[in-house]
């Protein structure tokens, strides 16, 4: 079994929905594989957006609500062909607008906006999105079904960043494909807590999402792909002369990823790492290139860095001073009250 991750950029528009169906295809000729997608390009963001101005109050919501409606309707309508299966697709994407349109009003009428509301508005793209290219890959022959992973995977309630119950998500996975049969199309990013409220594992987490089944199903690799030819040594839109690494270890890539390398959402490398499952970063814009491979058995660096990164808005805090020397209990009044 693969299980390809495909993010935002890879999904953005038809033309890009389609270089996904062929490589996802050509795959499937010689392998089992499993999908997980992520929201067109700009749609969590487009989504947290008009949620805060319906909670402020702004009337201007409901103009990006629509043109966030019509992105999804002219999708479908360029991607799929006429027929029956286009017009349930419709009819899907019409339903699931007219939820998102009532919470909406509610956020307006209430102008509240609690993290809990949020995660259900925000798994909206996810649940859109991949709906959608699972019906692309059966017209293209294939035989697919979309799964909302809410069903599958279950979390606590710390919405916004929910962490994820094992024991029972890994069951669930492994119940769904005994009884599952072809492609299967996650949505990535959403999940559901035990109480069967909607939940979302961090910006970012359709990687997550991909890595927790990769790890329940034993996969053979994990493929990210993205709009990058791979983990670069340094963020590409920082610098200019940024190169792909073609190996690297699973401590260095979450070093670089926890430290800003976006390009994989760091607790995606710890599911995978513990059943010695491969990462393969790859681009849908240039599958020929080879991309990154992260294994435990990387070759060491030709040169003595691998990569760099930065992160912003860092707080450097110094305690120092006479009263502290042998003082027991310093550091854990000092961390106690960061944690706080
Ligand atoms: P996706 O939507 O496919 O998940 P992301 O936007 O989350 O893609 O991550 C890919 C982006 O991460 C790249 O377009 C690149 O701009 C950025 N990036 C930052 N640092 C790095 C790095 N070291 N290597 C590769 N990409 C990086
Ligand atoms: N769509 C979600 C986000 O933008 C998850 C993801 O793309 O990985 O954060
Ligand atoms: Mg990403």
């Amino acid at each position: 079994m693969k299980v390809l991750k495909f993010g935002g950029t890879s999904v953005a528009s038809p033309q890009n929905i389609r270089k996904l169906v062929k490589i996802v295809s050509q795959k499937s000729q010689t392998s089992k594989v499993t999908v997980v997608v992520s929201a067109f390009g700009g749609v969590t963001d487009a989504l947290i957006g008009l949620s805060e101005l319906a909670q402020s109050g702004n009337f201007s919501y409901q103009e990006a609500f629509e043109t966030l409606k019509k992105r999804h309707q002219s999708t479908v309508e360029e991607l799929l062909l006429e027929g029956e299966q286009k017009e349930e697709c419709f009819l899907l994407v019409e339903s699931l607008f007219e939820e998102l349109k009532d919470i909406l009003h509610g956020v307006f009428l209430v102008r509240e906006l609690s993290p809990k509301t949020l995660d259900f508005i925000s798994g909206f793209g996810e649940r859109l999105s991949a709906y959608i290219i699972a019906q692309a890959f059966i017209q293209h022959g294939e035989k697919a079904n979309f799964v909302d992973s809410r069903k599958l995977i279950v979390t606590d309630e710390e919405f916004g960043n929910a962490k994820v119950d094992f024991s029972i998500s890994n069951s669930n996975i492994l119940r769904h494909f005994a009884n599952s049969q072809g492609i299967q199309v996650f949505a990535g990013f959403i999940s559901s807590s035990k109480t069967g409220q909607s939940t979302t594992l961090g910006r970012g987490g359709s990687d997550y999402t991909a890595a927790i089944l990769a790890a329940a199903l034993q996969a053979d690799v994990l493929e990210i792909w993205t709009d990058v030819s791979g983990m670069l040594t340094a963020d590409p839109r920082k610098v200019k002369k940024a190169f792909p690494i073609a190996q690297i270890s699973y401590q260095e890539a979450l070093e670089l990823s926890y430290f800003g390398a976006k390009v994989l959402y760091p607790p995606s490398i710890q599911p995978v790492y513990q059943k010695n499952i491969p990462i393969l970063i790859k681009n849908t814009f240039e599958p020929e290139a080879e991309g990154t491979l992260i294994s435990t058995d990387a070759k060491l660096a030709e040169r003595p860095m691998r990569g760099w990164s930065a992160i912003k808005n860092i707080a450097w805090l110094n305690l120092s001073g006479n009263g502290m020397v042998g003082i027991t209990g310093i550091s854990m009044r000092l961390f106690g009250a960061l944690g706080r």
